[in-house]
């Protein structure tokens, strides 16, 4: 795996501390997605920086599940993070789940009712919450704080029995009301939801919470650094007091970072769900979401979002970064890996008077001309063409190099053509341009009568391949704000454009994922799901200039 060389790391420095110290013998990290939706680029940040930073330092990354809500987990998650995951081009040592630790976690709770650090309490969420204080004033202590061990070791194991209503009691931390971090006003532990679950079907009824789960599943993975995004930081107090309180022999440390923001995209899973559901999208891998799937059906490589990662770097204060960025590296990526063809997006048919009817010939062209190693193809030649709709005009402004009436252009790889006359239909539309070519012209002929300053790109009409361009934009524009409803009522109509045209035949056998850079229009990839042996669907991945510079 590639070095992480981060322009600026402090959980690096951390780690290289503990491990130079001693403190830290092998680097365990982990990534915890919850599997209710799908991974989208601001998980990949947290991908990258746990595995990338075990890797360096010798260690492991396991994948654990935190399933620990039933009501919005499923299998459908689980399958689709591992790939994402895979996709990315991380493999982990162990794939584990919260939920394989249910027991030991029902266990390490009855050790802290034990210890007179935890209780049964029957007040209503509600309650708990009006009761917990705020900022500037203690909580109450909850009336049924002081219940004796017996008589919460039973409520306890009747709540894991089913005998109690979701909600009708929870199990608390007993640790100080008056704290002023409010995460450490007894805090629920354990909640009752009667609801099957997708790994342990009906067996338990009582599901731990998350700062209760959290931490002993790292405990018990040996994880030794657990990163999460800085919303956890006011946590961490609670993440050591479980660990300590529950006697885990191993002592991970809980370390925050700087989320990912993009301020135009939306990458919070409940609102990515909401759009799913809705139906604004087609779906998880809607080339429009962030999503790790929709980035990787729209044309985005693994390579492109780890180096975009790897350039952010890691920081503990929250940057918003420029969602341009992100394209800036697919294109970097692509540069010298996709072979440079030609489509013609929105077709004018172009008829060429002096080419011979019925002659055709192959023309040599190089597939990428900054990387020679990608060969050359044969493009073929005709009498009729198509061109690019915009790459005439009839009344063209000065400085227009393209074609105009009595113009002379370079078609790429082939001659140069000189438009003689415009053919319209009985409205005035445009139908046909009647060209002629030179001979003389031929691309690679080394011929220096004469230049021209517009080149263009065609594809021959005689052997074209008809393809659907599928051209994107934002989805919503200014994804930053919150408030779902506004945010349906933000949707870009013209998030999606769908355009009809035709690439080189050469193109016919192109496979899901093959990626292109068509002249001009920018970079393009093969549509999984729509291409099928009849028809050829491309997403583009993303245009070819940006004004952004890294
Ligand atoms: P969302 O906020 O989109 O619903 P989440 O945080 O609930 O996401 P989890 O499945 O809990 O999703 O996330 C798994 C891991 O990814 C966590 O460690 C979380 O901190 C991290 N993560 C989630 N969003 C981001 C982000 N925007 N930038 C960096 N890390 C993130
Ligand atoms: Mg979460």
């Amino acid at each position: 795996m590639d070095k992480v060389s981060t322009p600026s790391n402090f959980i690096k420095n951390i780690i290289s501390r503990d491990v130079s110290s001693g403190q830290t013998a092998q680097v365990v990290t982990r990534f915890p997605p919850e599997p209710n939706g799908y991974l989208h680029i601001g998980h990949a940040k947290s991908l990258c920086l746990n595995f990338e930073l075990a890797a360096e330092f010798g260690g492991r990354t396991n994948l654990r599940f935190d399933d620990t809500n039933p009501l919005k987990e499923d299998e459908e998650y689980v399958r689709a993070i591992e790939e994402d995951v895979r996709w990315l081009g991380f493999e982990w040592a162990s794939l584990c789940f919260a939920s394989d630790y249910f027991e030991e976690m029902y266990e390490r709770a009855r050790l802290l009712i034990q210890k007179g650090r935890a209780y049964v309490c029957d007040l209503s969420a509600e309650r708990i919450r009006e009761t917990r204080g705020t900022l500037t004033e203690a909580g109450q202590e909850s009336p049924f704080r002081n219940r004796s061990i017996e008589e919460n070791l039973d409520l306890f194991s009747r709540m894991k029995k089913g005998e109690y209503a979701d909600g009708a009691k929870v199990l608390r931390a007993k640790i100080d009301m008056a704290s002023p971090n409010l995460n450490m006003r007894d805090p629920v532990l354990y909640r009752i939801a009667h609801a099957t679950h997708h790994r342990t079907g009906d067996t338990w009824c009582v599901y731990p919470m998350y700062d209760y789960a959290h931490p002993l599943g790292d405990a018990i993975e040996g994880v030794t650094h657990s990163l999460c995004t800085i919303e956890f930081e006011d946590h961490r107090p609670l993440y050591d007091w479980v660990v300590r309180e529950c006697e885990m022999s191993n002592r991970p440390r809980q370390y925050e970072f700087a989320p990912l923001n993009l301020p135009n995209i939306v990458t919070s899973k409940r609102k990515l769900k909401q759009f799913v559901n809705e139906r604004v999208v087609d779906g998880w891998d809607d080339p429009r979401l962030p999503t790790l799937s929709g980035l990787r059906r729209r044309g985005y490589t693994p390579e492109a979002i780890r180096n975009f990662q790897r350039e952010l770097g890691v920081a503990k204060s929250t940057g918003m970064v420029d969602e341009r960025m992100l394209e800036h590296f697919v294109r970097e990526d692509l540069k010298l890996k996709a072979p440079r063809t030609m489509a013609v997006l929105r077709p004018l048919r172009v008829v060429i008077t002096n080419y011979p009817e019925g002659q055709t010939e192959w023309l040599e062209a190089e597939n990428n001309a900054e990387n020679p190693e990608l060969g050359t193809r044969s493009v073929l030649f005709s009498r009729v063409i198509y061109i690019e709709q915009d790459d005439f005009m009839d009344n063209p402004p000065p400085k227009y190099f393209r074609l105009y009436p009595g113009s002379e252009v370079r078609l790429k790889h082939a001659y140069f053509i000189r438009c003689e006359e415009v053919v319209r239909d009985a409205d005035g539309q445009i139908t046909e341009l009647l060209c002629t070519y030179d001979p003389e012209t031929k691309s690679g002929s080394g011929f220096t009568g004469r230049k021209v300053k517009g080149t263009i790109h065609w594809v021959s009409a005689s052997d074209a391949v008809a393809a659907e361009f599928r051209l994107y934009e934002q989805l919503v524009k200014d994804g930053s704000d919150d408030g779902a409803g506004a945010m349906l009522e933000r949707i870009n109509p013209n998030s999606l454009k769908i355009v009809q045209g035709f690439v080189e035949s050469t193109m016919k056998r192109a496979e899901p994922y093959d990626k292109f850079q068509f002249f001009r229009h920018g970079y393009f990839s093969v549509d999984p799901r729509l291409t099928s042996p009849d028809r050829l669907v491309f997403n583009r991945v993303v245009a070819l200039k940006s004004s952004f510079e890294v």
